[in-house]
């Protein structure tokens, strides 16, 4: 009979809605899959995201654990505003009908999500709380607003952080970011870097995903050197030194130029002073529009403009040639290099269209091109004959005895851009006002409600609001304007995780005792999509969170883990590419149980996972095949009780196994060792006594609850159990049943079948009328018992020609790979014993008749092929 997954699934459905509550004690557990954007529609990448996280949930509850596992929805953002413009909707109805239909499909997979906690960001009750923390990092200097260099990205028509550009590309449409000069609000993430680096070796994350960690943060340890500036620079700028960065400052006597970022403002004063603003300011504006990926390729031609300005060698005492160069980016270091043409390919290349000077000050064998490598230094005064790493030291210790430079350090990741100019998300909580400048609201004042009366279509559609941008100031209650900026959303999605912990808090955005109760999040599941935004962010904020006192952890997120990508012929499933399985068209043919167990089987989490039709199909037709024994046993009259001993035997052994399985994440093996052992139970379920198979079904039904929910409580509650599977203890194996060789001879039994069924298939023989089984000879058994304990073939060879059987090497050479690390080898009279206890299964099997022989009564070429625990087979 087929499984009514349909019946089952409108059952339960309406019970796993609100069966699910942490407790108030317990061992905490904290399970969290990464914030959806309410899209609408799930796809086969949320449903792999969630299965993974509602699996580990459920097996953890019904182990004991106290487990928070909730769900919510980061629902402000740019979709939400572009579907205002195409379709002429309110951003607020359009995203809270994506909820409600992403929600109901949430529910429908039987996620054991405790719904009561459920949080939507755009919501005043949780960006209230946004507003807040902005206000606590603006009074504590984390959070500024510049003129600075920014990313924007004209078809989103905003600004974008650093870590939302990929490739130089916008990370939501893929359109080239263009630069712009503008005002921006900033988070001070880049005083964290250290931080932010070093606590990465705490982390059971992904080393791939620490490394891109890593990289982002870019730390290089260095010198700052100072180039003191020629007399006429220092009396016009008011400034004596350029200051600039470098990691081998070991190679500071090759320098043979200084070059200047253009955007640097520095470049636009020197080239004014030396009457060459007009030429400067042409170059400036070509260069800034430039990808600053491409800028800095070691293989672009390097354009640059000599400023007519030197600047003083800090110990040859020379004059150096001040350039602005597109190579040298405005916000690494300091935005001014100096150029070692002999040591860095870039500088190299520059000093050959500019006719600089290349001046070898590490020996090396070829001076047609740079040498970038450490080495022995030459031409360097008195630190020549040094090497590289002593040098370095050296000479920064030097230049601090002479006030020129310092030993320092430097990092790639920039200050986090906040400010977006769009309309779904948190109102930045600032006034300006004539008298007093930028002013914070005051917290009674929060929330900051967006308004709803706006204008879209033409950029910012909060500048429309007229009526909610006039304020009063908040310190001297004089006319002032709100900030018409709001805040990116990956600000709303780096704290939600703990505000999932206390939703309903009116007074604070969570209470600190209970945060520091459940937190940090035990496992946290997404992709890895989002290595250097949200996983970057969302540490960040709890270090400053720490130390402004709301908590006292320094890491959300314990262990990480990112599942692969979903595929359909070999590609990630897109809508461009026409690629798509929808789950919805999925669920009605073959039921929740059947694609979460297929997610589960088909790939390792981490992998990649190709979607298959077939694939799901077997899965159904296995999961059936569960019922079909279940209704056997339901409406079975007569039973036998032979077998009792050996299912029981494995299916202990199974709790073992599959549970470590399911404890590693290892969700495949785990699946593997239930489909064998169904295979078996069906095999021998007209000899399992009605007890044997009660306890197994309910044994089952626990097992397979976290993949198979609805089909667990299906069998549950079937079998005259109370409450619910998904709240019992996860089963324990017995050790009373777990006798080795009761299952050896089971497993000798199924190996036996499969290589008859191989026979039968190679001689593609419909049906059988005998099997003759040869058993192996003593001497045989002898030399295997010898081997079995060595660590590899050649090894066991070895043995064997030092051992009374070499002349005989020929006649086990085949089998040997199999006996290493065997942990058991029968006598003849064991094997016979076993064949003759199971004849009649196989008998049964194939519907022939059996005969068991030994090798030396056989006269036959075939029976000297027979091994212990592999007799040879002749059929008929
Ligand atoms: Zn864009
Ligand atoms: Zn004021």
């Amino acid at each position: 009979m087929p499984y009514d997954f349909k019946k089952a699934e409108k059952e339960f459905r309406e019970v796993f809605k609100k069966l699910f509550k942490a407790k108030k004690k317990g061992k905490k557990f904290y399970c969290l899959e990464m914030f959806p954007y309410p899209s609408g529609r799930l796809h086969m990448g949320h449903i792999r995201n969630y299965t993974i996280g509602d699996v580990v949930a459920r097996f953890m509850r019904m182990n004991g654990y106290n487990v928070l596992y909730p769900m919510g929805y980061d629902s402000f953002g740019l979709p939400a505003e572009n579907a205002a413009i195409q379709h002429n909707l309110k951003p607020k109805i359009w995203t809270e009908k994506n909820i409600q239909e992403m929600k109901e499909q949430q529910i429908d997979m039987g996620n054991s999500y405790e719904w009561s906690r459920e949080i939507q960001t755009h919501k005043p009750e949780y960006y209230k709380w946004n507003q807040f923390f902005f206000i606590k990092f603006f009074e504590n200097g984390l959070v500024y607003k510049k003129k600075a260099i920014s990313n924007f990205c004209p078809k989103c028509n905003t600004v974008l952080a650093n870590e939302q550009v990929h490739d130089g590309k916008c990370w939501r449409c893929k359109t080239k970011v263009e630069i712009k000069h503008l005002d921006q609000w900033f988070l001070r993430i880049t005083k964290y870097a250290d931080e932010l680096l070093n606590d990465l070796s705490k982390l059971d994350w992904p080393e791939r995903i620490k490394e891109m960690q890593r990289n982002w943060i870019g730390k290089s340890e260095g010198t700052l050197v100072k180039f003191e500036l020629e007399e006429e620079l220092k009396k016009a700028l008011g400034i004596n030194y350029l200051e600039i960065f470098t990691t081998r400052v070991d190679t500071i006597f090759g320098v043979s130029f200084i070059a200047i970022a253009p955007e640097h403002p520095l470049t636009l004063e020197i080239a004014k002073i030396k009457g060459k603003e007009e030429e400067i300011k042409k170059f400036v504006e070509e260069i800034v529009i430039e990808d600053r990926f491409e800028r800095t390729s070691k293989e672009k031609i390097k354009k640059g403009i000599f400023l007519n300005a030197f600047a003083i060698h800090p110990f040859t005492k020379q004059k150096i040639p001040i350039y602005t160069a597109s190579f040298v980016l405005p916000d690494y270091g300091t935005g001014i290099v100096m150029g070692v043409p002999a040591h860095d390919k870039r500088d190299f290349e520059f000093a050959k269209q500019h006719n600089l000077p290349i001046l070898f000050v590490i020996k090396s064998e070829n001076t047609e091109e740079a040498y970038e490598g450490y080495g022995k230094l030459i031409n360097s005064e008195n630190f020549t004959g040094l090497d590289s790493v002593e040098a370095i030291e050296k000479i920064t210790k030097e230049l601090e005895k002479r006030n020129l430079g310092k030993k320092a350090k430097m990092y790639k990741i920039r200050d986090w851009l906040i400010s977006r100019q769009r309309y779904w998300g948190t109102p930045i909580p600032i006034v300006y006002c004539k008298k007093c400048g930028i002013v914070a609201e005051k917290i009674e004042n929060l929330p900051i409600v967006l308004p709803e009366e706006v204008t879209f279509g033409k950029g910012n559609p909060l500048e429309t609001a007229e009526e909610w941008i006039k304020t009063k100031c908040p310190k001297c209650k004089g006319d002032a304007r709100r900030e018409t900026d709001t805040l990116d959303t990956f600000f709303d999605s780096s704290w939600y995780f703990l505000r999932f912990i206390d939703p309903k808090n009116k007074k604070q955005p969570f209470n600190k005792k209970i945060v520091e109760k459940w937190m940090p999040v035990d496992v946290y599941i997404g992709g890895a999509e989002h290595a250097t935004m949200h996983l970057i962010y969302a540490r960040f904020f709890v270090k400053a969170l720490r130390d402004l006192g709301f908590l006292n952890i320094d890491e959300p997120f314990k262990k990480l883990v990112t599942q692969g990508i979903v595929t359909l012929g070999g590609e990630a499933m897109s809508k461009s590419k026409g690629n798509i399985v929808d789950p919805s068209e999925i669920i009605p043919y073959f039921g929740v149980d059947a694609l979460r167990f297929f997610i589960l089987f088909k790939a390792m989490p981490e992998k990649d996972l190709e979607w298959s039709n077939e694939g799901i199909e077997d899965i159904k037709k296995f999961l059936d095949k569960v019922l079909d024994v279940f209704e056997f046993f339901k409406n079975g009259k007569k039973f036998g009780n032979k077998k009792d001993k050996l299912i029981l035997a494995k299916l202990n052994f199974l709790i073992e196994e599959y549970t470590r399985f399911i404890k590693n994440f290892e969700f495949p093996y785990a699946l593997i060792k239930f489909m064998d052992f169904i295979k078996s139970l069906n095999r021998y379920k007209e000899e399992i006594s009605k007890d044997a198979f009660k306890e197994i079904f309910n044994k089952i039904s626990l097992l397979i609850n976290p993949v198979c929910p609805y089909l667990s409580e299906a069998i549950w509650k079937e079998l005259g159990n109370k409450g619910y599977s998904s709240l019992q203890k996860w089963p324990k194996p017995n050790k009373k049943f777990m006798k080795k060789e009761i299952v050896i001879e089971e497993d000798y039994l199924s190996d036996l079948i499969k290589d008859i069924n191989q026979i039968k298939k190679i001689t593609k023989k419909e049906r059988l009328e005998k099997i003759q089984i040869i058993i192996a000879d003593e001497w045989k058994r002898k030399a295997v018992r010898l081997i079995k304990d060595c660590k590899n073939v050649k090894e066991a060879i070895e043995k064997i020609k030092k051992s009374k059987y070499k002349d005989r090497l020929n006649e086990l050479m085949k089998h040997l790979p199999y006996f290493i690390g065997i942990d058991f080898v029968p006598t003849s009279k064991k094997e016979i014993e076993i064949l003759q206890n199971n004849k009649d299964i196989i008998e049964r099997e194939f519907r022939a008749k059996v005969e068991i022989f030994l090798e030396k009564d056989l006269k036959d070429e075939k029976a000297k092929k027979a091994m212990p625990l592999k007799p040879s087979l002749i059929i008929f």
